[in-house]
């Protein structure tokens, strides 16, 4: 079994061209731990300079995508299209795309499904409110929402998880390294259980909610925890502690 640590950085919808000139200086300048992955996601008006700005090391990927290849979909944009132009991820689940624009785990699950069969690599986000946690319900959630995109993967090898704690996002409350490892662990066993043992000792399943460079170290010694996907840490220059976290 061997898990390659994965770090990506989410921008949300952050940054113009000089503020990613600045991140492209932080990340060339690193150095980056060249056995992490890194991939950054990107605001997808930018994803075409940014990728042409960054060192070939670091990956893009969109922040969503829509779950068809073209059509009457205004606004949208497709995993053809972000292929089209040589990105080869998408995150997709994100909380704020649940949260914000209603998306339900269906729609999720479908755009995972069509992102996947167009040849994409996908993290897949799930993670459970303040009330659901409070109230004994993280595993049910998380259970319920990798169960409804895990039904829908035929090709696990191009898929991340990110466990994001709702909570946890944005907030600067971070889950414990304790809290974060119970709910990865849960989550490979019921990988190993309703998927295969093989699925869940080779999928990467990355923690993300307000990791920064003063918590990343003790979060990366976990053993199921494969990584991090980062939102606001990702802007500034501690992005490159947060990947050379485990080195
Ligand atoms: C995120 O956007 O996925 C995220 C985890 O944000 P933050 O690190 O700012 O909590």
């Amino acid at each position: 079994m061997s898990r390659n640590f994965w770090v990506g950085g989410n921008w949300k919808m952050n940054g113009d061209k000089k503020v990613i000139e600045g991140i492209v200086e932080f990340l060339k300048a690193g150095p980056l731990d060249p056995a992490v992955e890194v991939v950054v996601g990107v605001p997808a008006i930018y994803l075409e300079y940014a990728k042409n700005l960054l060192p070939q090391s670091v990956a893009v990927a969109a922040q969503n995508c829509y779950k068809v290849s073209k059509g009457a979909f205004t606004g949208e944009i497709s995993p053809a299209m972000i292929s089209d132009i040589g990105v080869k991820w998408v995150i997709l689940g994100h909380s704020e795309r649940r949260h914000v624009f209603g998306e339900n785990n269906e729609l999720v699950a479908e755009k995972v499904a069509h992102a996947l069969d167009s040849g994409l690599h996908v993290v897949a986000c799930i993670g459970e409110k303040l009330e659901e946690r409070e109230g004994g319900k993280t595993e049910e959630v998380v259970f319920h929402q990798t169960k409804a995109i895990a039904d829908k993967i035929k090709d696990w090898s191009k898929v991340v998880i990110a466990y994001e704690p709702v909570w946890a996002i944005g907030t600067g409350k971070t889950a414990t390294p304790q809290q974060a490892q119970e709910v990865h662990k849960k989550l490979r066993e019921w990988l190993s259980q309703h998927v295969s043992d093989k699925v869940a000792s080779e999928t990467r399943i990355v923690y993300g909610g307000s990791v920064t460079g003063a918590n990343c170290v003790e979060l990366s010694k976990e053993p199921d925890i494969d990584g991090f996907l980062v939102g606001g840490a990702s802007l500034k220059p501690e992005f490159v502690q947060i990947v050379n976290a485990r080195k």
